[in-house]
């Protein structure tokens, strides 16, 4: 067997490779401990199916209305034990984590109600969903007011500032796990609970809504645990394990869940229709390789950090720190290098090697973005893939890989690029 033998034909140079293998020993005492967190998952996901007593029958395909559709029913009732909620909506017809947000977000508005973000701005493509940015269709043509409030500059919320923005309208809170697309830091479960107990405290009936996007089994714990009433996320994302095709799930309180499916569906319809078509396989089968792959990323993302914070750019989060999520953050400062990164991850796919990435005009985004990825599924995001928007500070944004060791080919890949284009010296 002669790895360094494969690398070199894959067009890793020895430079690049030595570079980064000294990095990988550095890490293997973190990497034990995701392992471990890995483990406790893993766990909890088979005791999920064992105790909804999962079976073959479940993964017989449905079609027309879907009435009795059994595997749809009881893969949400496994969500729900995961979570520790009382209900869930799983469905391929929740087609992305944006729409899961805006059925969980209009389901449970009403006009007069207020949104409030506490953790500052949202997902870009939220801006249209709530009406930030004028848009059709956005709950602030249907009269839902929304308010914001910044972040202190540490990256902690600002009790007072909720305090204050707080009233007799505010509905639902809304609170995004994950740095997204802004160079902040991504929340612990445990801060998230700390905020949410401050909220109930001034409003107990308040709905609490997290953002689960990129979040789910990074920790032990889920934002459910924490006293949140609503928890939100993509099946192309974490919890689909890199084999759910589309999807996504809200899990939380049964009359938030009820609200949210009477938007999706129809009211009177809510949950009791929508034909699984067969998908519910890759759905539980995803969802038990989720923790695993879940590890995958986060190793990925922890070596991404410490070979580009070597070099001298700067990351979030950083090389050492506590990890919430499995994005990680590069700032490069300029397009070209911020180009080449992501023409190193697209050189490193299985699917689509030979593509060069170039910016588009992406929908739901106001700057260019550019996106690398070659994926199984389009645009999974928990598959190894990178992309950034084309405007200062020129930061990309990695994540995913359903194997480290593909994680690790798209880095070095991504260095070897930067390296080969004269835009650093190693
Ligand atoms: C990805 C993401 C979304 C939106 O999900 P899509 O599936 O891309 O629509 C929302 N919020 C956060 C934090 C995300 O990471």
């Amino acid at each position: 067997m002669n790895t360094n033998e494969i690398y070199r034909q894959l067009g890793i140079s020895q430079k690049v490779l030595d570079f980064c293998q000294e990095i990988v020993e550095g890490l293997r005492p973190r990497f034990n401990r995701i392992d471990q967190v890995a483990e406790y998952n893993q766990m909890k996901v088979i005791k999920a199916m064992q105790d909804n007593r999962v079976s073959d029958i479940h993964f017989a395909a449905t079609t027309g209305y879907g009435y009795n559709d059994l595997g749809r029913d009881t893969l949400e009732e496994v969500y729900a034990s995961l979570f520790h909620t009382e209900a869930a909506l799983v469905r391929p017809n929740l087609i992305s984590g944006t729409h899961a947000l805006h059925v969980a977000l209009s389901g449970n508005l009403r006009p007069g109600d207020e949104l409030l973000s506490p953790a500052g701005k949202p997902y870009d493509t939220l801006e249209e969903v709530i009406g930030i940015r004028d848009s059709a269709g956005s709950l602030k043509e249907y009269g839902i007011s929304y308010r914001q409030v910044e972040l202190l500059p540490d990256g902690t919320f600002d009790y007072e500032g909720i305090k204050a923005a707080l009233n007799d309208k505010t509905k639902l809170v809304t609170i995004q796990r994950s740095k997204g697309y802004d160079p902040r830091p991504t929340f612990s479960v445990g801060q998230i609970g700390d905020l949410i107990r401050f909220i109930k405290e001034l409003k107990p009936e308040v709905i609490c809504m997290v953002d689960n996007c990129y979040g789910e089994f990074v920790e032990t714990i889920e934002p459910t645990d924490v006293g949140a009433d609503m928890v939100v996320g993509s099946l192309i994302k974490n919890p689909g394990g890199g084999l759910a095709p589309i999807g996504g799930y809200i899990a939380g309180k049964k009359s938030c869940i009820d609200r949210a499916s009477y938007r999706l569906s129809a009211p009177g319809l809510g949950k009791e229709v929508g034909a699984s078509l067969g998908l519910n396989t890759s759905f539980y089968q995803g969802l038990f390789l989720a923790p695993t792959v879940v590890a995958s990323a986060l190793k990925g993302a922890i070596f991404a950090a410490n070979v580009y914070e070597k070099l001298g750019y700067s990351v979030v989060p950083d090389g050492r720190e506590e990890r919430h999520d499995i994005i990680q953050a590069i700032t490069f400062g300029d397009p070209k290098t911020l180009i080449a990164f992501c023409e190193g991850i697209q050189a490193a796919a299985p699917v689509d090697s030979f593509v060069i990435p170039e910016p588009w005009d992406m929908p739901g985004y106001d700057a260019p973005v550019i996106m690398a990825a070659g994926a199984f599924v389009q645009g999974s995001s928990i598959e190894l893939s990178a992309d950034g928007p084309i405007k200062p500070p020129y930061a990309v944004y990695f994540q995913g890989g359903l194997t480290w060791y593909h994680a690790k080919l798209g880095i070095m890949k991504s260095l070897q690029q930067i390296v080969d284009q004269n835009l650093k010296e190693l």
